[in-house]
């Protein structure tokens, strides 16, 4: 069973987000350790949706949560649920709607999210206004245009990214960098569709919240890029040359940030599904940009494209939360006024595809490496357009239903049969997708080989066709149900503001000029549907979508790519071919005048803005900072001798569950398998189910069980933490049944299935591959934490380069030596189950936690006392010194990082404002910006004292090297003045202690716990960032140059590259050859 997460919403994955959070997510807030954020790529990867379409998430949550997480696409789904129904709070805001210049068009209340919600049109422009009212603290406010390109040149990636360097009223390089530097916000960023852009902030600090939305309304509607050709060809091209004699390169950010995308196999198939499945309509091109198309974007077409759609007619305006509504209209109306109305909502409208007469099959290839089999390294994928019409609400909601029926859970009968085919390794495809204008399905496969290809289709056809003549068992409907409706009332959007999450909801229909409330109210559709289905069956339902929108549907696309080790160097090659010819096309006088304007654009992306600039973006002074970290109420008990940690919290009415046992005693040989015994417990079945079965029981009584390993080092302890953690939670009244499924996964599941065990090894290879590839700043963060201390070293083992290799051999091993595996996994067991060392962590409201005390007794019992097994030791052993990971790619990710405990230092909490001002001026300035990577950052993991720096999708690899080493220095010379400081303050307590829904409060403080953070050592560390010192950061550059002197090299990166390292320094890396 697997997390389901309300995904659709939190896709904005869909999106290429501006910017990654790549911030080192403090440790002593959340305790989770700081490499812990995952960017996992979703497994939805159909890039679909997909401006630049990178669907990545990041998710701060366990440190190897490499669940595969899946939503499921039910049209309407999270709602927020605000404790309370929102007072009406807007009396007389009408008259004042009027005078403001709106007219109101529709006011609805909206029960499931326990909202007013009041559409606006604005008189002058046409501008639409939906302002929510409800009592969420967590303030939302987003702006979105419409904006289909009719070329790949990435034009409304560039944009997005540039209308955040500076505006009329802030006219400073970066107004965005210093909102995150300086801000409360819970969140700041923006992202690109195919067809919108959207840019959303959030606070719980009204005035900070206000703050962020003027720089944002100011941003879009007047931005400095439109006059600035630099920020044009530092977001989007440029041609470099340092020096006439050298050859001239290609930067960007966005180059960069697509030339990685486009090294990703999963990416490249969903950006070819949609374009070839659109062919007639903006969704042919790519809003992403693709590198080879980007250079040929020019300054006015930019320019024009910003004038035509950055426009008040042309947008759609959100706001929501406990603020004041007319508020709201005060300040969007001192923009809008300033413009009258405009065509571009015409010209902005997306047309329909038509569908096609009968199918069509593309094939194309991807770079791959030449290691592995490439026989098997293809991939298939079958993707429909459903409709040439929008579709109703019902039939949408249905549609979901049913994509979470075939694909949800392992246990779904498409997911299953393709991946128990033995055809590929793992799925792709997003199922059911309908963020955009018409709705698709696709499914897939890869690491199919060639001569599976046809046969992959067929049976993806022929599982589909027995679909629709047999229907589904009424348990996997009840389970399907459950899931759903569970994760609609618990609202869980994560760290993702629940007003972001219903405004993309709502979005998704809105920008088509359709009904923006409908896709908010779920309650009535899904009962009608629960009707239906109690009335008529599911078969009479669902089998007529499957007939009529996918079997009977000739608008069907095979796309097949096939592995190519030489793409990669012949893309460079031609790159450089095609740099080459504009060499030679230049005078002598034109390659000084370039070098001259690369210079003068370096200078100016080094120089700082001056204080008085920057003082124009508003702040907050640090006496609108509460004096105390954020309380979260914790009552430490025992139950049967085992502790027991309870946080009474307002849940809605669901018991959040974590069941925690101690690693300790598994031997060292038989960690790697920890993450595939993890997915065995949920994935296999016992003595009297099988695992379907189980799936299904789960999805009908709970809302999920996860199980994953979780490391830390215990700052001032030689013994790290490593514990397993099981995650579970459902409805209060549920509880018994919840801890009864914990227990039966527990304990009563067995280890036989050796052809289900070889999938997942199967499963894990691929998706390990496709980190490498896609986050490959994580795997090389796991490396050089390996080398450094041993909670680094025993997660890499469970996810790093030695989990891969280990993969690889396993995969041989379960067909020659099973029982041996399967007694390995029975060791694992023993050595985790007993109540020595185990801990519960229940988070709930004060009712719900004593009715749980005998349910977590009863579960208790069964565990036994004591392990009887030996206390084993493990000995760390990996090659200490630089190392390079070569794999197939346009771009690398480079890091380098050393322990600063050994140099005696002691932690004081400066270090989060120092690591955090480290990250968002001198790496985001030189790494990203003048480097031309898409990321630079660094991270303090204050358990184990390991600072690393890292950069993602990075052109360069030395010279990101000497910009690290430059961070002292750096220190050493700066000045800053007291606005300066104060902003760096509040932005880094606004990310070391933000906001949190309940089940994550819980949590993190079941981590403090295990990690001995007491709540006097997080009263400390918030005194001593708020009283940091400009002699702090002084001081700092001698700790920090620890990393220079003794820190350790990890790159992931091209060979080419690696080669060329190698030359300019002798020895300097150990090369791996690794995909
Ligand atoms: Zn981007």
């Amino acid at each position: 069973m697997e997390r389901v997460v309300l995904l659709r919403s939190l896709s904005c994955s869909t999106a290429c987000m501006r910017f990654l959070s790549l911030k080192p997510r403090s440790s002593w807030k959340t305790a989770s350790t700081p490499l812990t954020q995952q960017l996992l790529i979703s497994p939805r990867n159909r890039g679909l949706p997909l401006a630049c379409g990178s669907r990545m998430r990041w998710v701060s949550t366990s440190r190897y949560a490499f669940q595969h997480k899946r939503g499921f696409s039910v049209s309407p789904q999270a709602i927020a649920t605000p404790s309370k129904q929102a007072s009406s709070g807007i009396d007389g805001s009408h008259d004042i709607a009027h005078e403001l210049g709106f007219e109101k068009v529709s006011e609805q209340l909206i029960e499931e999210c326990k909202s007013k919600a009041i559409l606006y049109k604005h008189k002058k422009t046409g501008a639409e206004v939906i302002s929510v009212v409800n009592d969420d603290e967590n303030k939302v406010f987003g702006i979105v245009f419409r904006t289909p390109p009719k070329d790949s040149t990435g034009i409304p990636h560039i944009l997005e990214h540039s209308v955040l360097c500076g505006s009329r009223k802030y006219p400073l390089k970066e107004p965005f960098v210093e909102l995150l530097k300086g801000s409360l916000h819970t969140f700041l960023n923006a992202f690109t569709y195919p067809d919108r852009t959207c840019y959303p902030v959030a606070s719980t600090n009204t005035k900070d919240f206000y703050n962020l939305v003027d720089v944002y309304l100011d941003a879009v509607f007047f931005p400095k890029c439109i006059e600035d050709y630099q920020t044009f060809q530092q977001e989007g091209w440029h041609y470099e040359l340092n020096n006439p004699e050298e050859e001239i390169s290609l930067k960007g950010v966005v180059f960069n940030e697509m030339k990685g995308v486009y090294s990703q196999p999963d990416n490249i198939m969903g950006r070819i599904s949609q374009q070839v499945m659109f062919p007639d309509n903006t969704y042919g091109v790519d809003s992403g940009g693709d590198p080879k198309v980007i250079p040929k974007l020019t300054f006015e077409e930019f320019k024009e494209f910003h004038r035509k759609y950055y426009h008040p007619s042309n947008s759609k305006i959100w706001f929501y939360g406990d603020d004041d509504p007319n508020e709201r209209l005060r300040t969007i109306s001192v923009y809008l006024d300033q413009f009258d109305a405009s065509s571009a909502p015409y010209e902005s409208k997306v047309v329909p595809q038509k569908l096609f007469p009968k199918p069509v099959k593309v094939v194309e290839k991807y770079p791959a490496g030449d290691t592995g089999d490439l026989k098997k390294k293809h991939m298939v994928s079958l993707n429909w357009l459903l409709s040439e019409e929008p579709l109703d609400l019902e039939t949408e909601l249905a549609l979901g239903f049913l994509d979470h029926l075939m694909l949800g859970t392992p246990a779904s009968p498409l997911r299953k049969t393709l991946l128990e085919s033995g055809l590929g390794d793992a799925l792709i495809g997003g199922g059911i997708e309908d963020e955009l204008l018409q709705p698709q399905f696709s499914v897939g496969l890869k690491g199919v080989a060639e001569e599976d290809v046809r046969k992959v289709e067929d049976l993806i056809i022929q599982t589909l066709e027995e679909l629709a003549n047999k229907g589904f068992d009424v348990e996997a409907i009840e389970a399907s149900m459950n899931t759903i409706e569970f994760s609609l009332r618990e609202n869980n959007t994560g760290s993702f503001p629940r007003g972001l999450s219903l405004m993309l909801r709502s979005i998704g229909k809105w920008i088509y000029d359709m009904d923006p409330f409908e896709p908010l109210k779920y309650e009535k559709p899904l009962n009608d549907l629960k009707a239906r289905i109690a009335e008529e069956g599911s078969k009479a339902v669902f089998s007529p979508l499957i007939q009529k929108f996918i079997l009977d549907n000739p608008h069907r696309v095979t796309i097949e790519m096939q592995p190519d080790t030489e793409k990669a160097s012949r893309d460079e090659a031609d790159e450089k071919e095609s740099l080459e010819k504009v060499k030679a096309s230049m005078t002598e006088e034109d390659l000084a005048e370039l070098a001259r304007a690369t210079q003068e654009l370096r200078l100016k992306q080094e120089t700082p803005d001056p204080p008085e600039v920057l003082k124009c973006v508003p702040s907050l002074s640090l006496h609108d900072i509460p004096k105390h970290p954020i309380h979260v109420p914790i009552e430490i008990g025992e139950i049967n001798g085992v502790k027991v940690l309870q946080h009474e919290l307002f849940t809605n009415d669901v018991l959040y569950a974590e069941v925690v046992f101690d690693m300790c005693l598994v031997k060292q040989e038989l960690l790697p398998l920890i993450p595939l015994f993890c997915q065995s417990l949920l994935e296999m079945g016992t003595k009297d189910m099988d695992f379907v079965q189980l799936n299904q029981l789960i999805g009908r009584k709970t809302g999920g069980i996860s199980i994953y390993p979780f490391t830390s080092s215990i700052r001032g302890k030689v013994e790290p933490c490593s514990r397993i953690i099981v995650r579970a939670k459902s409805m209060a009244a549920r509880v018994d049944d919840l801890f009864n499924l914990v227990n039966t996964v527990l304990q009563d599941v067995q280890f036989t299935d050796q052809q289900r065990f070889k999938q997942f090894v199967c499963q894990s290879k691929a998706r390990m591959e496709s980190r490498l590839r896609g986050s490959g700043h994580g795997i090389a963060a796991a490396r050089m934490d390996a080398k450094l201390n041993t909670a680094g070293w025993i997660a890499e083992q469970m996810g790093g380069i030695s989990y891969l290799q280990f993969l690889e051999t396993l995969e041989k091993q379960v067909d020659q030596d099973w029982s041996a595996i399967s007694c390995s996994l029975e060791d694992i067991r023993r050595s985790l189950l007993s109540r020595k060392g185990c801990l519960i962590n229940l988070t709930a409201d004060g009712k719900n936690l004593s009715n749980s005390e005998k349910h977590v007794s009863k579960f208790l019992d069964l565990l036994p006392a004591t392990s009887s097994l030996e206390t084993t030791s493990w000995k760390a052993q990996l090659y200490l010194g630089n190392e390079a990971l070569v794999i197939p790619t346009q771009v690398n990710y480079v890091g380098k990082a050393g322990n600063l405990y050994d140099t005696g230092y002691q932690l004081n909490g400066s270090t989060y404002v120092i690591s955090m001002y480290i990250g968002n001026t001198w790496l985001w300035d030189r790494v990203r910006v003048s480097g031309g990577a898409y990321g630079g950052f660094c991270d303090f993991d204050t358990h184990s004292g390991v600072f690393s720096y890292l950069s993602y999708r990075d052109p360069n690899l030395l010279k990101t090297l000497d910009i690290y080493d430059g961070t002292a220095n750096f220190l050493r010379e700066l000045e800053l003045d007291e606005d300066t400081l104060t902003k760096a303050i509040i932005g880094t307590i606004g990310d070391v202690d933000g906001y949190q829904l309940p089940d994550a409060k819980g949590y993190s403080s079941m981590l403090r716990y295990l990690l001995g953070i007491t709540e006097e050592e997080r009263q400390k560390r918030h005194e001593e960032i708020l009283s940091t010192s400009l002699k702090d950061f002084h001081d700092f550059a001698d700790v920090v140059d620890v990393v220079k002197h003794k820190g350790v090299v990890v790159a992931v990166a091209s060979e080419d590259d690696v080669t060329a390292a190698n030359e300019e320094r002798p020895g300097f890396f150990q090369v791996k050859k690794v995909l």
